[in-house]
């Protein structure tokens, strides 16, 4: 990593009325880190990454992605994410959907080839979406996500639903999007996969930060993990 903060956060909050979805997360991300936000169900992991891509507006707190104001132009311009399941056209090819996306971000046709090649979707890009198992669909989610060249990749549980093969494969994936440099931030319920993948690991629980470690600390983690949910790769 650079050390160039590429993500602030502080005292980062949401309620839904009496619920505390969120209640004061401070955060950084560093240019060229994989970041793993690890969190039982409900901690507030989705939440918080859709205050951070713009698309809900938090309670309290401050963000600074790349810079800027999540959600404005300049971000949205340099940023990727997958937070919800994608939504591609299930009649369409992989190809022909992310093509429609290209041209609709103006993007240049011939990245399309390339992020289909990242994702390892070539073999398999004119096969209609409706036919692609759940990891490809997930696959191609990301390969929407890179089609702007993004220096920021969010992406909300990716390997969420899974096969094993499905999980290995994202998780391939992920580890070389790391590699080329590019500053990724993800969230996960699952220890040993933030191990295997991430440079550094925030522990989120009933909303609040409750850890922070170098992935090579974070066996002393276990245990607090496991208590708030049995985790397992
Ligand atoms: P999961 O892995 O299940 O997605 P999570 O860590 O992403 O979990 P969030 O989805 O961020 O957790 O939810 C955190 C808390 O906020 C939960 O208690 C959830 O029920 C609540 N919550 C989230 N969105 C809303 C909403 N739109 N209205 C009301 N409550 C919400």
């Amino acid at each position: 990593t650079t050390g160039v903060p590429l993500v602030e956060v502080i005292g980062l909050t949401k309620r839904y009325g009496d619920t505390l979805a969120v209640g004061g997360v401070d955060l950084t991300v560093l240019a060229g880190e994989v970041y793993g936000f690890l969190g039982p169900n409900g901690a507030g992991k989705t939440t918080t990454l859709r205050m951070l891509t713009g698309l809900i507006a938090p309670t309290a707190g401050t963000i600074k992605v790349l810079g800027g104001r999540p959600g404005s132009p300049e971000v949205l311009g340099k940023t990727g994410s997958m937070i919800e399941s994608p939504a591609f056209y299930p009649y369409l090819s992989g190809l022909d959907n992310l093509r429609l996306l290209a041209e609709y971000a103006e993007v240049a046709r011939a990245r399309v080839d390339e992020v289909l090649e990242l994702v390892d979707l070539k073999e398999r890009a004119r096969d209609r979406f409706s036919q692609y198992s759940l990891g490809m669909k997930q696959r191609l989610g990301v390969a929407a996500a890179l089609l702007k060249d993004p220096e920021l990749v969010i992406l909300d549980e990716p390997t969420n639903g899974l096969d094993p093969a499905g999980m290995r494969d994202m998780r391939r994936l992920i580890r070389e999007l790391g590699s080329e440099g590019r500053t990724v931030l993800l969230s996960s319920h699952l220890l040993g996969e933030v191990q295997q993948i991430c440079d550094r690991v925030g522990i989120i629980d009933g909303g609040k930060m409750v850890a922070e470690h170098n992935v090579e600390e974070l066996r002393g983690e276990q245990e607090l993990v496991i208590r708030a949910q049995p985790l397992q790769a």
